[in-house]
């Protein structure tokens, strides 16, 4: 009989890995959960050091948000938004706008982070569009920039390994580095091209976690806001808590015009994703059916009542857990470990840091050697799962994280590093 590892070697081609080494590798199988560990099919288990890919954020198998999605099991699992309305698709859009930076009063439903940031770019040129200004059709993104894997969404990506292959795919756009100086002369000379900046707000996540100079984002919005840009907020990797507030945004007091949600909407239980928008914005698509305003854009599972659901009972949470007034004593007592564990060994070049997120750089080492990779699997053998990106080790734990786990967590990637870069 073929075992699970059989058929997955077989049958399956994994994101963002190359086949010819994982075929000939002994895939870890999981195939449970509870609350911040997985358990593999030996039993073994293994603390979620990146969130299971930065959405777990109340850890796995909460009651909750179990009995949510069962309770509306039992109701219905899934009804178009096409022409219907839901109520946890409506009720998640309260609670949204609700928590949201003050401004935003809108949200169109998607399934995952490369869609909601599809959603804002053809939005934003929309309504220019709708204003006579179509020549505005034009994109600034910043350098090392990560939106998703879609080809609007590469198109203002920056990542040379992941990008450069389709740049001839791709719509042109401007590439600026994250400063307000840079931003000022661009937009001073061709702002009557541009419908928008995009930015990842205050921590660039796939770049390595990378911080934007402080004021940044303030002075950015500000700079748009001069110019008649939009500014577009991916809140993907940053948003429900990572960075120590609900929305990055808000470390900035910054209102984007457009905001996209998705890995920790549902807690990290379904993929479900939102873009957020002004009223201006919404109003400029108001017309008559002739006047062809209408934003002609859907994704089938839009709005899914099962994830809506869960990310009802994921927002119960952060209330009832109070998670953002407990989440300094832990980014505290993660930063004091990282200072006294990681930060002096001999490997490490660097550590950067912003709430619950962290990029530990190594090296610099050579691309062959793999670094990263090495150490994040020699983590599995000290019961931790993480997943780096190049020579940078993420860490990037549930916001259900606790201080004994925070040890447990930094320990083994102490650990890993001193193992493998000896
Ligand atoms: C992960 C990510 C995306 C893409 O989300 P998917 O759900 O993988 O499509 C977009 N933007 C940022 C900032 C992300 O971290």
């Amino acid at each position: 009989m073929s075992t699970i590892a059989d058929l997955d070697r077989q049958y399956v081609w994994h994101p963002f890995t190359q086949m010819r080494d994982w075929i000939s590798d002994d895939p870890l199988v999981i195939e449970r959960a509870q609350g911040n560990y997985l358990f593999d099919q030996d039993g073994r288990r293994y603390l979620d050091g990146v969130s299971s890919l930065w959405v777990t954020v109340h850890g796995h198998r909460r009651p909750e948000i179990d009995d949510a999605i069962r309770s509306q099991l039992d109701r219905v699992a899934h009804t178009t938004l096409l022409g219907l309305a839901s109520p946890p698709a409506a009720q998640l859009a309260e609670r949204l706008i609700r928590i949201a930076p003050p401004g935003l009063a809108k949200v169109f439903y998607s399934d995952s982070g490369s869609t909601a940031v599809e959603v804002a770019l053809k939005m934003a040129y929309q309504y220019f569009h709708h204003r006579g200004r179509s020549r505005k059709l034009r994109f600034v993104a910043l350098e090392q920039a990560y939106h998703g894997d879609t080809l609007g969404a590469v198109s203002v990506g920056g990542i040379e390994l992941f990008h450069q292959l389709f740049a001839p795919l791709l719509m042109p756009c401007y590439r600026i580095p994250s400063r307000a100086d840079a931003l000022a002369a661009l937009l001073a000379e061709h702002a009557d091209q541009i419908a928008a900046l995009i930015v990842e707000p205050i921590v660039q996540a796939a770049a390595g976690i990378q911080l934007a100079p402080t004021g940044f984002l303030r002075d950015a919005a500000e700079l748009c806001r001069q110019h008649d840009v939009l500014l577009i907020a991916d809140e993907v990797a940053t948003g429900f808590g990572r960075t120590g507030r609900m929305f990055a945004c808000e470390h900035e007091g910054v209102t984007p015009d457009l905001m996209a949600l998705a890995k920790g909407l549902t807690g990290g239980y379904l993929p479900l994703a939102a873009t957020l928008a002004t009223q201006p914005i919404f109003d400029a698509f108001l017309g008559a059916h002739a006047d062809r305003k209408t934003f002609f854009h859907g994704h089938t599972y839009t709005g899914n009542a099962l994830a809506c659901a869960a990310a009802l009972a994921s927002l119960d949470l952060f209330e009832r857990d109070q998670v953002l007034a407990r989440l300094p004593d832990q980014i505290a007592r993660l930063q004091a470990e990282l200072g006294h564990h990681i930060l002096p060994l001999r490997a490490v070049a660097q550590i950067r840091h912003k709430g619950l997120m962290v990029g530990i750089e190594l090296g610099p080492f050579r691309f062959e050697e793999a670094t990263g990779a090495r150490v994040c699997r020699a983590a599995r053998r000290h019961g931790v799962i993480l997943r780096p990106l190049g020579d940078v080790i993420v860490l990037m734990p549930p916001l259900s994280i606790t201080l004994d786990e925070i040890g447990e967590l930094v320990a083994a990637t102490r650990a890993a590093i001193v193992e493998t870069c000896a």
